[in-house]
């Protein structure tokens, strides 16, 4: 009787891990689906407005159509963001492996931030320190997510001085890259610091007001470091600045070109 019991028992479990695995399947393969269907019209509400811009309009219609485009790539990037961190939280995310030139990588990141950075009248600085490794494997585009989310921050809360990224080898073990991105903004308080890479947090709810942001690009590139076999933390000062550090883990190119 008690091994009837007990195999009962155990056919309820199977049944209930069944359930369980069938439901993360479908949470995924929704996500999947999601992802595709929102993307897609949005890339063509901003494709289209792009065009847009490049025919005959009137100042006033210029005006609307910029307005267009910078809501439509702030909604695309809030998007795919929450979609990053179900496909986290659903254990969906996977890293590539690929070849990628680390020095390319990081100076088409800055460009891009430096456009920002001048619009702030604020320096920015990227430096790969000779002995780095630059020529390796690994996930290009998710390594340029996590440094362009915290040159974006680094850059948004600092009104004047400047961001610095340095990337310098982890001592112990020559794969292992450290990266720093240094600001001179308002900093965090020493109570928030630990918050801050938690899902919505943000550290302040008025700075939150009047920097904007969702509070979910800290908690993606703390999920993505892990990924990567490293981890991400913060040194900060309020009214001084802070110092984001991560570090990754990357496969050494065989061939180098
Ligand atoms: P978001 O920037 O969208 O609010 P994040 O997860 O990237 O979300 O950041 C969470 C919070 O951490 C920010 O709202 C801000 O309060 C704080 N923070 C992040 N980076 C910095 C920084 N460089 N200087 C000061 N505060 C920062």
């Amino acid at each position: 009787e008690d091994i009837t019991a007990i195999k009962l028992f155990e056919q309820e479990l199977q049944k209930a891990k069944e359930a369980a695995e069938s439901a993360n399947q479908a949470k995924s393969d929704f996500l999947e689906g999601m992802s595709h269907e929102i993307r897609t019209p949005m890339n063509a509400i901003i494709g289209m407005a792009e065009l847009m811009m490049e025919t005959p309009l009137s100042d006033e219609q210029k005006r609307y159509v910029e307005t267009l485009i910078h809501a439509g790539e702030n909604l695309l990037n809030i998007i795919n963001d929450i979609l990053d961190i179900s496909k986290i939280e659903a254990g969906y995310l996977e890293l590539e492996s690929t070849a990628f030139d680390l020095q390319e990588l990081l100076d088409k990141a800055c460009d891009i931030m430096a456009i920002r950075a001048r619009d702030k009248g604020i320096g920015l600085a990227c430096n790969v320190l000779p002995d780095v490794p630059v020529h390796l494997i690994g996930d290009p585009g998710r390594l340029r997510q996590i440094v362009l989310n915290l040159l974006g921050n680094a850059i948004k809360f600092t009104d004047s001085g400047e961001v610095v990224l340095e990337v310098n080898k982890e001592t112990s073990d020559k794969t292992t890259l450290l990266f720093s991105i240094r600001d001179t903004g308002i900093g965090i308080p020493e109570d928030k610091v630990n918050r801050i890479f938690e899902k919505f947090t943000q550290a302040d709810s008025s700075t939150t007001r009047r920097y904007g942001g969702t509070g979910l690009g800290l908690t993606i590139s703390k999920r993505l470091v892990e990924l990567m076999r490293g981890r991400i933390w913060v040194a900060s000062t309020v009214g001084v600045g802070s110092t984001f550090y991560f570090t990754a883990g990357f496969q050494l190119q065989k061939e180098k070109p």
